[in-house]
């Protein structure tokens, strides 16, 4: 894709738990339009990127930009606000509300229907509600599951599940979107189905950071790779060029 700037850069990020350095010194930018993989072995610190820049895991020293603006050091609800949504591993849905509702409770304009209803009626309830709902039905559309908005969300399969958590992280229209191994769990075609997906955003304007170890996904969607390893940066650039880099193939295979 054309390049359009950068949105987010990480500058020198370092992160120590007591003893253990999960990131030393690293340094990466995500470019508007792109979809940048982050990949490397087991324990490489690419969770612990991902904690850091949403904001649930601060970095220890270094700072993490998002168009110029430090957003290092701000709690996990500015990060969100300043337009990163982060999906979560582990799929969280509530079985006994559709999935449509699913959808709709994750966006902002359902946060305070209770105080706008109690404050200025029904009427400005109802208007935040369809403001949620078109949202909603247009992630839906987007991720491929629209036809299941009505569904109890107990009736999908743990693929669709994983379709509702990405549905549930674009409805606010983020201008970045995190996901850490949103393959994990899925079988081969449905791996294949994902990277459609998130090219397809892609190609509508968003822009994905995304840690996958397979790298089969990894030479399939992304435009852009950074590689950890021991938590320092060791390679960067195209995924062909990253695949046949020996110092990458031998941090997979050396171990
Ligand atoms: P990856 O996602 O690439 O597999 P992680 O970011 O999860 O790697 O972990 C990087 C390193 O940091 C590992 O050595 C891991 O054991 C350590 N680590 C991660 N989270 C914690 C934590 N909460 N406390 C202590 N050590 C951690
Ligand atoms: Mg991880």
């Amino acid at each position: 894709p054309e390049a359009r700037g950068t949105l987010l850069s990480v500058e020198n990020a370092s992160k120590k738990f007591g003893g253990v350095v999960a990131l030393k010194d690293v340094s990466f930018t995500v470019q508007q339009g792109e979809i940048l993989g982050l990949i490397g072995p087991n324990g490489s610190g690419k969770s612990t990127m991902i904690n850091a820049i949403s904001g649930i895991a601060p970095i220890t020293s270094g700072r993490i930009m998002l168009e110029g603006k430090e957003i290092s050091g701000q709690p996990a609800w500015n990060v969100h606000a300043a337009g990163i949504s982060r999906i979560f591993q582990n799929v969280r849905v509530w079985g006994s509300m559709t999935v449509l509702e699913n959808v709709m409770i994750a966006h902002p304009a359902t946060r305070d229907l209770d105080v706008l209803r109690s404050t200025f009626g029904a009427r400005s309830a109802n208007a935040a509600e369809d403001e949620a709902r078109v949202a909603a039905l247009e992630a839906l559309s987007l991720v491929g599951i629209r036809h299941l908005a009505d569904r109890p969300a107990s009736d999908l399969s743990f693929g669709q599940s994983r379709l509702v958590e990405i549905a549930r992280g674009i409805v606010n229209k983020p201008r970045l979107l995190l996901l850490d191994e949103p393959g994990a769990g899925l079988r081969g075609g449905l791996i294949l189905e994902l990277a459609e997906i998130l090219k397809d955003l892609r190609d509508k304007g968003m822009t994905i950071l995304v840690v996958e170890h397979r790298i089969k996904l990894v030479v399939e969607m992304c435009d852009r790779i950074t590689v950890l390893n021991l938590g320092e940066k060791i390679a960067e650039g195209s995924a062909e060029s990253v695949a046949r880099d020996p110092v990458v193939v031998d941090a997979y295979l050396g171990g």
